[in-house]
């Protein structure tokens, strides 16, 4: 059975499925997008996914209100005509489609644009393996906290990466860590505390992130919201990433060099089985 898309209202076989060449999306990168997990057949932290969407379509001032759209109607629709009952639920919103020019068109409708992926979440070997990092300069541009779908240069380190015989990249500003490529980073000191970047444009606002900085808390963990180097994390008890893809996959090595034991720590065990309790907990179906 082919998958279904969702396009501009309809709900059609992939290959059916057209963006004009002349979207906004293909020219410019002008578009947001969401990336919201499915286990069990439910949406983890839906309301919180569909209020940074909001805010990444303010600050491009693409002309969509989620709250107006019934997201939550197409995400099950997809699900179900798809029997999705874990993987991804990806959302792209672009400007729209306008003559090529450097000037932002207005009032034209977006393109919005929704497909399923089908994945094993839960029981990924990566979190069972962990992962190995290299560091790379963040070159990216300066407003990461809003999701676009500008991902070349993201791209780029993590196929370098895959390259090198190594898992991903973890990236690096003025001497400190600010994300991995398509993740946020963290670090487990040997006092059980985490540490993490705080939130500001260096850095995509994980829907991950704040629901394990939450749980973790929850547990009487302490949270640093500092950041840190990539000395640190060598010399850190263990590091993770967190991601609605990944969920908390802990990272074993960085630069060659173990972090730790160089297997998944206990810490990163824990919070990834907390994370998954209770995202499974408050499910959207
Ligand atoms: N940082 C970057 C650069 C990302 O691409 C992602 C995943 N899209 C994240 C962090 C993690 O965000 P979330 O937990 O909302 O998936």
């Amino acid at each position: 059975m082919e998958r279904i898309v969702y396009v501009n209202g309809e709900y059609l076989p992939a290959s059916e499925a057209k963006l004009s060449i002349f979207d906004r999306a293909v020219l410019f990168a002008d578009a947001v997008y969401e990336v919201t997990a499915v286990i069990d057949g439910g949406f983890v932290d839906f309301a919180a996914h569909q209020q940074r969407l909001g805010r990444s379509l303010a600050a491009l001032e693409i002309d969509f209100d989620p709250a107006g759209a019934d997201l939550l109607a197409i995400h099950r629709e997809l699900r179900d005509r798809n029997a999705l009952s874990e993987g991804l639920i990806y959302l792209q919103i672009s400007r729209g489609e306008a003559e090529r020019d450097f000037v932002k068109p207005t009032a034209i409708p977006p393109s919005v644009v929704l497909f399923t992926q089908a994945a094993s979440l839960v029981d990924a070997p990566a979190a069972s393996r962990g992962l190995r990092v290299i560091t790379r300069p963040d070159l990216r541009w300066h407003r990461r906290d809003i999701k676009t779908t500008q991902l070349l240069y993201p791209s780029l380190m993590k196929s370098e990466a895959i390259a090198a015989g190594v898992d991903d990249v973890w990236m690096l500003e003025d001497g400190t860590i600010t994300e991995g490529s398509s993740s946020n980073a963290h670090i487990v000191l040997d006092d059980g505390s985490l540490v993490t970047r705080p939130l500001s444009q260096d850095i995509l606002h994980g829907i991950t992130r704040a629901a394990v900085l939450d749980y973790a808390r929850e547990q009487g963990v302490a949270v640093h919201e500092r950041a840190f180097t990539a000395d640190e994390a060598r010399a850190a008890a263990e590091a993770f990433i967190t991601s609605a893809t990944a969920f908390v996959t802990p990272v074993i090595e960085i630069d060659g060099e173990p972090i730790g034991s160089g297997t998944p720590g206990p810490a990163a065990n824990r919070i990834r089985e907390l994370y998954i309790k209770r995202s499974r907990e408050r499910l959207t179906y």
